[in-house]
């Protein structure tokens, strides 16, 4: 069917839809019937405004009329991402600038059913079971072109001129979705790009979790094939076992490792870790400046002999540490109620991880740490060690997501384990402190 392009029929849907890179509407090749969303539907979320504890509070909204490749879904469940807690929780290091004024809601992912879909939607329909993904992938950009959806330019679209009200507050204050997503919410309003459809019949929580943006990391380091995919019987280390670590792990497992050395200060975290796939567990506060050496010790072959495709540990490069190591610290939000690292800075981790790696072995990177890294530079030009900064572990959306969950029904990946903390969503908050406290792994939201 030949279709009619107006221009004020576009700059109709730009307006919409907000957003200059956001609004540009597309065909709708698929022929998807859009359904609006009830007009006036109301539903609650937490709404972020000012700065300080108490800036978030649980708010009565009104769902604003959709357009163009926006999506309506309804939240099954949220992870209370730690990144998230300072904005949250309204803690030093909290995003400020002009963000911090406008009323917003925080979750940057969720799971849920879509509700209502946009005239130019072409990913999903109403009545599809997706996830949200803390990632977008366009695939039109250069980075999804290239292969590297983790890097999506959508991504960067985030700012305080490309959000759009999604919704309104009691005196008609507009309110807006943080990263696009808003998952501490009844409703999630987004784009396509971010959506994912997932054909499972997975629980809420167990669905939520293994779609948040920590367990999509975590597998994604380990099995995606954008950075270093663990290879069948190598040697891995994972430095932190938190969301992202615990399953960093168990896609080393899964990808078949054959030792997973898991490293954290927690016991709780490292005995958890031992439980989902891990062969071995060391406390950094306890092996101190000789963890590197531990690694090492630990990763060396039966095989010594050069002449036989062996490898030890001596010359100027060192020859045994860990196949892959991937890191997943990053700097301390709070200071934690539980066992805390050597540096809350995250630093010193990421080093660590960088020097415990083999010659010829790869260290991925994933966490937010605060400061500035040095390494020796000979070691850092000809060690051998390929070091992969990703963005989500590297993993692909729509490549990537569906591969997870089939491995969460397949009964590889256990999501319960990581889910230590369950609440509704009048509860958010009080769970959202345990989070940063680290007195639970990780914290799912129902709605
Ligand atoms: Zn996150
Ligand atoms: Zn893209």
């Amino acid at each position: 069917m030949k279709s009619t392009i107006s221009r004020r029929r576009l700059l109709q849907k730009a307006a919409a839809v907000g957003g200059a890179a956001l609004a540009v509407p597309g065909p709708n090749a698929q022929g998807q019937s859009s359904r609006p969303a009830a007009p006036g539907r109301r539903f609650r979320g937490w709404v972020c405004r000012g700065t300080g504890p108490g800036r978030t509070t649980l708010q009565e909204l009104t769902l604003r009329p959709i357009g163009g490749r926006q999506v309506v879904v309804r939240t099954e469940a949220t992870n209370l991402c730690y990144s998230n807690a300072s904005d949250v929780l309204g803690l030093p290091g909290m995003f400020g600038g002009p963000m911090a004024q406008m009323p917003l809601i925080q979750g940057h992912g969720g799971v849920g059913v879509v509700e209502a879909v946009g005239p130019d939607v072409r990913r999903v329909q109403v009545g599809d079971r997706v996830c949200v993904s803390g990632t977008p992938q366009c695939g039109n950009c250069y980075q999804c072109l290239r292969g590297r959806a983790d890097m999506c330019q959508f991504l960067g679209r985030q700012g305080p001129n490309d959000l759009v009200p999604i919704a309104e507050m009691g005196d008609g204050t507009p309110v807006y979705a943080s990263s696009h997503i808003g998952g501490l919410a009844e409703l999630m309003v987004t784009f396509e790009e971010w959506i994912v459809p997932v054909f499972t019949k997975a629980s809420a929580v167990e669905l939520g979790m293994v779609c948040s943006c920590v367990s999509v990391a975590g597998l994604g380091t380990a099995t995606s094939q954008t950075l270093a995919a663990v290879a069948p019987g190598s040697t891995a280390a994972i430095v932190g076992c938190g969301p992202l670590g615990l399953s960093a792990v168990q896609g080393a497992r899964i990808a078949g490792a054959s030792k997973i050395i898991a490293i954290d200060p927690v016991r709780a975290r490292r005995e958890l870790a031992l439980k989902v796939g891990a062969t071995h567990a060391l406390d950094p506060n306890v092996e101190g400046d000789k963890l590197v050496a531990k690694v090492r010790e630990m990763t060396s072959t039966p095989n010594n002999r050069l002449w036989s495709g062996g490898r030890d540990s001596g010359g100027l490069l060192g020859g045994s540490g860990a196949d892959f190591v991937i890191e997943g610290v990053g700097a301390d939000r709070a200071k934690p109620k539980v066992e805390a690292g050597p540096d809350p800075t995250g630093v010193l981790p990421m080093r660590q991880a960088y020097e415990m790696c083999a010659p010829g072995g790869h260290v991925i990177t994933t966490s937010l740490p605060a400061g500035t890294i040095s390494f020796p530079a000979v070691f850092f030009a000809i060690g051998g060690r390929t070091h992969h900064a990703g963005q989500a572990g590297g993993a692909n959306p729509m490549r990537d997501i569906p591969r997870f969950v089939a491995m969460l029904d397949a009964g590889q990946y256990d999501a319960k384990a990581l889910a230590t903390r369950v609440v509704p969503i009048e509860r958010m908050l009080e769970a959202y402190e345990e989070v940063v406290y680290r007195t639970t792994v990780t914290a799912i939201m129902t709605a």
